[in-house]
């Protein structure tokens, strides 16, 4: 079976679905891994490490895909000017990154062209699936990239320093949504010597945010939302009012506030108001990873750096992409692993429905959406 691995063309990205390990693992594995010219470039990847590694290395994407039955990508297929979906063989798999509960042009290309997508934000949240659990990995790099990012946007130190020249107090780190993304922002601040402060709705979080060595903010009455698989799911409003004044007491300290707080497939929920950013010191950085979908400050612009009263906001749309030989590395493993449970010995495809990751993980298929959710989201989209 033949295996494309193509160039990322999305604006900045630099990572890239597999890397020479990866290409190793799947030629030993009995496929033919063909690889576009360039693909790992921006990842610190030459043609000549792929080709060393036993890969085809393919003058364009047409030569990639020539033949091909799968696609691996991390960003998804372009359906705006180039029709990236049209360039792919018809019935192929596809493995990416598809947002799917928000992109229901694309999931209509994917079922038009009868292709087998799976999506990697639809791999379950279950122990067994933790190494194809690319949601996970490329947060924890977001996690990490956000708070080196809001330090060095700070006019400050992180670390308490005792000199010749006085003593420098630690600065403070709030973390608003302590998943994947938001434990590792409180174990880099903690590295970096800071003081941290963090909030979840899932109560399950408070103690591993202790154990990171932060304290959990806590309400008088509790603040809690804990959804399915997981997930926090949307507080009611008057919990919602409650969050915001533990948040509304806590912030004017806060010397960076960084909020990682999402809810799968909605609109990212409002932690920081405009009063809050005016509360805040002079200097201070706010880094709002939720940018994407809507941010978790009212004041947040994706992809833009946005200062107001002296409080920088940025709203950064893919950090990942800022580390991508870690961040391709990580994307490389999960991916290899989640083709091992789509694969027979000899290296076929051998697709099972009834396998508990590859199942749910699988949006469209044979000219039809296969996923619930996402079956609702595009009929939502269409009314
Ligand atoms: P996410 O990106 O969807 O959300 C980030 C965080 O924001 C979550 O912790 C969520 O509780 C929080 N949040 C949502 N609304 C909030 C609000 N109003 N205020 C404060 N915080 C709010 O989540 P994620 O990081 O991708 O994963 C969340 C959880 O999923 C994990 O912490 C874990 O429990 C579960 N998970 C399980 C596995 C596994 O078992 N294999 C792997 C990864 C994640």
């Amino acid at each position: 079976m033949k295996v494309a691995v193509l160039k990322e063309t999305r604006t900045g990205e630099r990572r890239v679905a597999l890397v020479p390990q990866g290409v190793q693992e799947l030629v030993k594995a009995g496929l033919t891994v063909s690889v576009e010219s360039g693909a790992g470039v921006r990842a610190s990847v030459s043609d000549a490490l792929y080709a060393e590694a036993g890969a085809e290395i393919a003058g364009s994407a047409a030569e990639a895909l020539a033949g091909a039955e799968m696609v691996l990508r991390v960003n998804p297929p372009a359906t705006e000017g180039t029709d990236e979906v049209a360039m792919m063989p018809e019935g192929v798999v596809l493995v990416s990154f598809l947002s799917p509960l928000t992109r229901p042009r694309l999931i209509q290309r994917l079922v038009e062209r009868r292709v087998t997508a799976v999506s990697m934000e639809m791999v379950p949240r279950i122990t067994r699936a933790q190494s194809m659990d690319a949601l996970s990995s490329q947060a924890t790099v977001a996690g990490y990239k956000a708070v080196l990012m809001a330090a060095n946007h700070l006019p400050k130190f992180l670390p308490m320093f005792t000199t010749a020249a006085g003593t420098i107090r630690p600065g403070k780190v709030l973390v608003l949504g302590a998943g994947v993304a938001g434990l590792q922002a409180i174990a880099t601040a903690r590295r970096l010597g800071a003081v941290v402060e963090a909030f979840d709705v899932r109560p399950a979080v408070k103690e591993q945010v202790q154990s990171l060595g932060a304290r959990f903010l806590e309400a008088e009455e509790e603040v809690t939302a804990e959804g399915e698989g997981g997930y926090a799911k949307e507080l009611s409003e008057e919990q919602h009012e409650k969050e915001l004044a533990l948040i509304a007491g806590a912030i004017p300290e806060a010397d960076i506030v960084i909020t990682t707080a999402q809810i799968p497939g909605r609109e990212a929920p409002v932690l920081i108001t405009e009063e809050m950013v005016r509360s805040m010191r002079t200097g201070s950085v706010i880094v709002d990873l939720a940018a994407e979908s809507g941010g978790n400050c009212v004041l947040t612009k994706a992809e833009e750096t946005v200062t107001h009263e002296g409080v920088t906001i940025l709203g950064p749309t893919n950090l990942p992409a800022t580390i991508p030989v870690h961040a391709s590395q990580m994307y490389s493993k999960n991916i290899v692993t989640l083709l091992r449970e789509m694969l027979d010995g000899e290296g076929n495809l051998a697709f099972d429905f009834e396998n508990d990751v590859i199942g749910p993980a699988t949006v469209t298929h044979a000219g039809e959406i296969r996923n619930d959710r996402v079956k609702a989201s595009l009929e939502g989209a269409r009314t």
